[in-house]
């Protein structure tokens, strides 16, 4: 199969680089000439583990190239795949649709003979039936169909993700669609992937339910994360009692600063504000967004609260500033308001993080940034855990407690245990884990 994948960020170039490594020929079409041009070098432009690897030996098989020119990688493809970026639209929290209309529209211009047009970013249900109104009205004769194929895949474990889905799920009532995207992911469900056709409006809702789903679950346990603190409950065997049961299940139950990212967050308000335009409101959506909003806020007031009420005068370290471990991804990090909060409390911030730094600065310009987690205990009167980063997990705990002013530390992710922090003698905290 010959693809064009348009929009080559974090699922596009994951996508597309995938695509190639099953046998298909996939051309990565980018607006962004630093994007492309990088590509074009070797140089991968975001942070994905494995993926420097994969773009190298697919662009060596000659089966995976780059490309500004939209109207090229169209015209020969049998499938065109939209990649391109949904943010939230400033001002209202509807998903931003300016990119993925002006991609139609390029795509609708270029198109020849019969191509199948599969929406993979994550679009508010009802656009498939946008996307295919742009291309017949910019091009009458287009032989085309219009596909959703929903993008599940996380960062930090991407390559994986896509490679070994829970599901492939195709929003299609055209049949030769479908065997075309059947064909395209044909290596995958011979591994048993599941595949799931349904149709085009109930696959664009399956991602936003799926989000929706999965941020109420992480905020669920953050709520019962403070009822524990305050009832001397743990809620680390309570995510685990709750979650051997089968019908909860144990994974998005860590308890710890709200969520944050590049998805989660736009995609609930979104999915907020189609429900209330279809006079179907989701009150639970509705309220776990409040919830996770005020949440990051209130970490600051813990670590405020660690340091005896008042954070005037006082140098916090923070350790981690991606939204999770294992990528550079910056977009709504929880470490972006929580770092604001405590600044706002009077609090010096100097922060490390292992590849997140360069993107960070963008959005926080006024903190110290640090060579290592060590140099960020120095001088520090509480060192702050905010990204669950594998380096973070192993400190030299004697060395940080002899760099810092004040041996006080506050683990918004429970990767340390209460027992051997107090042992190495520190002040303590996580979340969750009440005192009896
Ligand atoms: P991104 O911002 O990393 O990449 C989008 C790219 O599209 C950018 O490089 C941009 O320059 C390019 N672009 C925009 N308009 C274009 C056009 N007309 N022609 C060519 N290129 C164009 O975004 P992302 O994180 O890869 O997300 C893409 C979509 O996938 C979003 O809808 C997102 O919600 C969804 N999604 C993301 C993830 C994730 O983990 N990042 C997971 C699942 C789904």
């Amino acid at each position: 199969m010959r693809i064009a994948m348009i929009g080559t960020g974090y699922v596009g170039l994951v996508s597309g680089a995938c695509f190639a490594d099953f046998g298909h020929n996939v051309i990565c079409v980018d607006k962004d000439s630093g994007k492309i041009d990088a590509l074009l070098r070797g140089e991968i432009p975001i942070f994905e583990p494995g993926l420097d690897a994969l773009v190298a030996s697919n662009v060596k098989s000659g089966r995976l190239g780059f490309s500004l020119d939209l109207s090229e990688a169209v015209k020969t493809a049998d499938a065109v795949f939209i990649a391109v970026g949904t943010p939230s639209r400033r001002g209202d929290g509807h998903a931003d649709l300016s990119y993925v209309h002006a991609a139609a529209r390029e795509i609708a211009a270029n198109l020849r003979d019969f191509t199948v047009v599969i929406t993979k970013s994550t679009v508010p249900v009802g656009t498939g039936d946008d996307v295919e109104r742009i291309i017949k009205e910019a091009n009458p004769a287009a032989d085309v169909a219009v596909a959703s194929n929903p993008e599940f895949l996380r960062e930090g474990a991407a390559i994986r993700d896509f490679k070994h889905p829970d599901r492939i799920v195709v929003g299609t009532d055209d049949e030769r669609a479908r065997t075309v995207i059947s064909e395209i992911y044909r290596p995958l469900y011979l591994n048993q992937a599941p595949i799931m056709y349904t149709g085009r409006r109930t696959a664009e809702l399956i991602k936003y339910a799926a989000n929706a789903f999965l941020a109420t679950k992480i905020t669920f346990i953050n709520e019962i994360a403070d009822l524990a603190e305050r009832t001397g409950a743990d809620v680390q065997d309570v995510a685990r009692g709750i979650g051997l049961d089968n019908r909860i299940g144990a994974k998005f139950l860590h308890a710890g600063p709200g969520f944050g990212g590049s998805c989660f967050p736009k995609d609930t308000r979104a999915l907020v504000k189609t429900g209330q335009d279809y006079d179907a409101p989701l009150r639970i959506v509705e309220a776990v967004l409040t919830v996770n909003d005020n949440r990051k806020r209130a970490m600051a007031r813990k670590v405020s609260a660690a340091l005896g009420g008042n954070l005037r005068g006082k140098t916090v370290g923070v350790l981690g500033l991606t939204f999770k471990p294992n990528t550079d991804d910056m977009r709504e990090a929880p470490s972006i308001p929580l770092i604001t909060a405590l600044q706002d409390l009077g609090a010096t911030v100097q922060a490390y993080d292992p590849v997140g730094m360069e993107q960070a600065r963008h959005e926080l310009p006024d903190i110290t940034y640090c060579d290592d987690a060590y140099a960020c205990a120095t001088g520090a009167d509480a060192l702050v855990i905010v990204t669950e980063w594998e380096q973070f997990r192993a400190l030299d705990l004697a060395q940080v407690k002899q760099k810092m002013k004040q041996p006080v530390i506050v683990d918004l992710r429970n990767i340390y245990r209460p027992e051997e922090m107090e042992k190495a003698g520190f002040t303590y905290e996580s979340v969750g884990r009440g005192k009896a």
